[in-house]
């Protein structure tokens, strides 16, 4: 009944899975790139300091965009981890 080499199945498998992770990461990065930018953010939901629209928390957190010094900033709520809005943070240039 079963003919197909195990190695196969392994690795049909891992291909597989590493599909759907990277899937799953590009759908993640795309999402962060469609949100707002904060003013845009705030003005909308008519704000005058960034809050949750979920909880209605002000304690929020942020993150890079690509990776954890990337300048693209996206900020979640702190509480229920929504993703709010991101932001351009300036560059630091070194002094030489
Ligand atoms: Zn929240």
């Amino acid at each position: 009944m079963n003919n197909i080499p195990f190695p196969v199945i392994v690795a049909v498998l891992f291909f597989l899975g590493a599909d759907l992770v990277l899937y799953l990461h590009h759908r993640h990065q795309k999402r962060q790139r469609a949100l707002p930018e904060q003013n845009d953010y705030m003005r909308d939901h008519g704000q005058h300091a960034p809050a949750c629209i979920a909880c209605g928390a002000t304690e929020l957190d942020e993150a890079g965009c690509c990776h954890a010094t990337d300048t693209r900033r996206i900020v979640r709520c702190a509480t229920c981890r929504t993703m709010l809005f991101q932001f351009q943070r300036p560059e630091v240039v070194s002094p030489d």
